[in-house]
């Protein structure tokens, strides 16, 4: 079956991807306007539209949310030592921490460049992302008009607005929230394989928000597949179903399916417990260091002999000296620890298997011009930015050391369809990218070294690991300034901690943010 959510989110990644690099650089400007304000028109309440304030960061206009609830009459909870705040936008809730790229919005994370600030002693959050992130993730229609200060807030086109799963003692329950009426006619319901399809004629739906609602009992993930003049529900099943029944709402248009199972319950719903332990496997505990090339592929040969394959070594052993001493509870794997060659399909093997959180591929740059020069950063992506190119070309070369059988692996496979799986981690890699890139900056940049900045490439060895990861490219060997500096234990040291600083940023904001 077509995943469509992984479609989606590929395409709707590239529209991010245009502003990052910008605002995460950007310098923090704050131009306050005293006495400008937007209007708030909440199309749902029909409440007269309200004048909020707004404040000039990062070129973007910011409103606090605490006013933004006031005037839609929505609740907030904040919590000032942690400078966060929740708001609850009828069942939906979104929570955002002051200084932190992620936000929270039904118990999922997502994350975006526009960090909220703290000022006034409150939350102040990105006009454009609180209505995006709504608008794309739940039901309600939400829009930000940057040029006429207007922020729009409605409902989509819907008549199933919801559904919710119960685990019964003789099975599970499915209610489904309608406002149109259906007849049994409308509505039909089969098995195939391990997914039980409930096909509803005339249903309009928001497939996003209708998707992550909270699985329990047999069913153990949702997808809803919009098409012209149906919508399919799919749910899939984690044990085998005696009967299904259908049953119709008396006093109201909702519906109901039973699906019936033999015995006890396996599970019970998901409680609280369930989601701490989710929590807990989200935690960034486990580190995967690839220093790239190794034993019969040197890498890059550079000024004066030096090898790509030895230097990333040397700085992939100090940075996991690093990470244990600053995260003494972080768990570090290495693709390699001595002078051997693990094909580039084993690296992402080894990071998945070790349930890998984050995956950090160490490189060297090198260039027929030996005044190239500088440091950059990328994650994984089938996309490529032009200046990508020679590197990308230069570290997929690795393949040709693998042998013929393990070559075989690459051929015919479509790179877009290889790195769907990373599409999930595509805004965490290039936020870490980010992070990585500008710590990196702070510590080389005073060498005199070059701050290329953050791209993304096709990259081989980061194909197939189901986690963030970045592939940096530290210096030139091939330049004389920077092989000499490359080669020195005193650079690898400063390397290896401002990619550890990197580490940590990211594991705080995105821990912080659960
Ligand atoms: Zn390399």
């Amino acid at each position: 079956m077509i995943r469509r959510e992984f479609i989606e989110s590929f395409s709707s990644l590239f529209a991010g991807l245009l502003s990052f690099p910008i605002t995460v650089f950007a310098k923090f400007l704050n131009i306050q306007n005293a006495g400008s304000t937007i209007l708030i028109k909440n199309l749902i309440t029909g409440s007269e539209p309200k004048k909020i304030r707004y404040k000039n960061f990062y070129n973007e206009i910011y409103i606090s949310l605490i006013e933004f609830s006031t005037a839609t009459n929505y609740r907030t909870y904040t919590n000032s030592s942690k400078r966060k705040t929740v708001l609850y936008l009828d069942r939906d809730k979104i929570k955002f921490t002051a200084e932190n790229g992620f936000v929270l919005l039904n118990d999922q994370l997502y994350n975006y460049p526009y960090e909220p600030v703290w000022v006034e002693g409150e939350i102040w959050v990105c006009a454009r992302i609180l209505a995006e992130l709504f608008n794309d993730n739940t039901s309600h229609k939400m829009s930000f008009d940057k040029a006429n200060r207007e922020f729009i807030i409605g409902k989509k086109e819907v008549n199933i607005s919801n559904i919710n799963i119960t685990s019964k003692d003789n099975g599970t329950l499915i209610h489904i929230y309608s406002d149109k009426q259906f007849t049994d006619k409308d509505i039909s319901l089969k098995i195939t394989n391990d997914w039980f399809y409930i096909d509803i004629y005339g249903a309009k739906v928001d497939s996003d928000a209708l998707a992550s609602r909270e699985t329990a009992g047999i069913i153990s993930e949702i997808q809803v597949i919009p098409f012209e003049q149906s919508v399919s529900f799919a749910f899939k099943l984690s044990r085998s179903v005696e009967s299904k029944e259908l049953i119709f709402s008396d006093d109201s248009n909702d519906f109901y399916v039973n699906l019936r199972t033999s015995g006890r319950q396996a599970r019970e719903d998901k409680s609280k417990d369930d989601l701490e332990k989710q929590k807990e496997a989200w935690m960034v505990d486990t580190i995967v260091i690839d220093p790239g090339h190794g034993g019969k592929d040197p890498g890059a040969i550079g000024y004066g002999n030096v090898k790509e394959k030895d230097i990333v070594l040397a700085v992939a052993l100090k940075l996991g000296e690093i990470i244990q001493k600053r995260l003494p509870d972080v768990k570090v794997i290495y693709t390699r620890d001595r002078d051997v060659f693990p094909p580039l399909w084993k690296r992402t093997k080894i990071a998945n298997e070790n349930n890998g959180k984050l995956f950090v591929s160490l490189h060297c740059n090198s260039n027929n011009s030996s005044r190239a020069a500088g440091f950059e950063t990328f994650f994984l992506s089938s996309e490529k930015d032009d200046k990508a190119r020679d590197v990308v070309l230069m570290e997929n070369e690795s393949i040709r050391f693998e042998s013929a059988d393990d070559q075989k692996r690459y051929e015919g496979i479509n790179f877009v369809l290889a790195t769907l799986a990373q599409n999930a981690f595509l805004k965490y890699s290039q936020y870490f990218a980010s992070l990585v890139q500008k710590s990196l900056k702070s510590k080389l940049g005073p060498l005199g070294m070059k701050d290329r900045g953050v791209s993304q490439g096709p990259f081989w060895v980061m194909v197939g690991a189901t986690m963030p990861n970045i592939l940096i490219e530290m210096g030139f060997i091939s330049n004389k300034y920077e092989a000499k500096l490359l080669k020195q234990k005193a650079t690898q040291n400063k390397i290896a901690d401002a990619i550890c600083t990197g580490i940590v940023k990211y594991k705080n904001d995105f821990e912080n943010a659960l």
